[in-house]
């Protein structure tokens, strides 16, 4: 099965009250974990890389390749949209070119009028070639950029004006954080969601950080219009305990404990795990 656009899953989702899971990939195993959870609970996915783990990959055209190719290899049945997350102007341009079928163009930084125009300009690109878009307003705050404690809160009547672009689906800030949850995190703002859902009449929204966000609140997320959550940090969390573990326990010292095949994986079982209680968590599984 090819790559399809992420309109469709997403649309259905929003329908069907669940969430696409969109899970963050780094390199070869990682998609072949992911390929293998999805497939494993019949659950419709979305892959998606930053602009860094695309040329840590050996860059957009390789991804593309890869992803095809497994799908192809390993007998892949489940809609499958290739995504590229916060991408930039550029970012956004080359993966349309090049064959990804989806695109965030981020915008968030700009300038309300110029995210609006760089928005509008990516939509029709991507349109014309049947490839789906997310667009970002606000901002999603990160404990890398010091915020602690709580994310940053979109404005909806922002909101509203990317959603009127024409817009597949929005990212929004809603007090979500990418990369670890603090102890003190206040936790998501379904004040300010809900504000939004009404603000865009309905669009399907997105929800980053998705890591490590309690099941009963990603729930709620999606009755208030979520219906795609980003998992990048904790497959690697997992990936990371699991190699840790491995060699703490002295294995890769062990016979040949140290061919990558044997050393991965742990990793890679525990990647597999992760992503297929994610799927069963957002209640995706089984909507393929
Ligand atoms: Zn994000």
């Amino acid at each position: 099965m090819a790559l399809v656009s992420a309109t469709e899953m997403i649309n259905k989702a929003h329908e069907g009250h669940y969430a696409i899971p969109a899970f963050n990939t780094n390199n070869l195993e990682w998609t072949q974990c992911i390929l293998r959870a999805v497939q494993e609970t019949n659950t419709p996915v979305m892959i998606q890389t930053s602009e860094g783990a695309a040329k840590y990959m050996g860059g957009y055209k390789v991804v593309v390749d890869m992803v095809n190719d497994l799908i192809d290899s390993m007998g892949i049945t489940v809609p499958v949209a290739l995504h590229l997350d916060h991408g930039t102007y550029e970012g956004a341009k080359a993966c349309i070119e090049v064959g990804y079928s989806s695109v965030m163009f981020d915008g968030s930084h700009f300038p309300i009028e110029e995210n609006i125009a760089k928005s509008k300009e990516i939509i029709e690109l991507a349109h014309a070639k049947g490839v789906s878009v997310e667009c970002e307003v606000g901002g999603i705050g990160g404990v890398e950029d010091g915020v602690a404690s709580a994310g940053e809160l979109a404005d909806p009547a922002e909101c509203k004006r990317i959603a009127d672009l024409g817009v597949d689906f929005l990212a929004a800030g809603i007090g979500n954080i990418h990369g670890k949850y603090p102890a003190d995190w206040a936790g998501l703002n379904f004040d300010r969601l809900a504000e939004i859902k009404e603000a865009i009449g309905g669009k399907p929204m997105v929800l980053h950080g998705g890591s490590g966000i309690p099941f009963e609140q990603t729930k709620k997320a999606v009755s208030l219009g979520v219906s795609k959550i980003n998992i990048n940090t904790e497959l690697q969390l997992v990936f990371a305990d699991a190699t840790r573990k491995y060699i703490e326990a002295g294995k890769d010292l062990e016979g040949k404990g140290y061919d990558p095949r044997k050393l991965l994986k742990p990793g890679c079982e525990a990647i597999v795990a992760k992503a297929k209680e994610l799927c069963e968590g957002f209640e995706a599984a089984g909507k393929a």
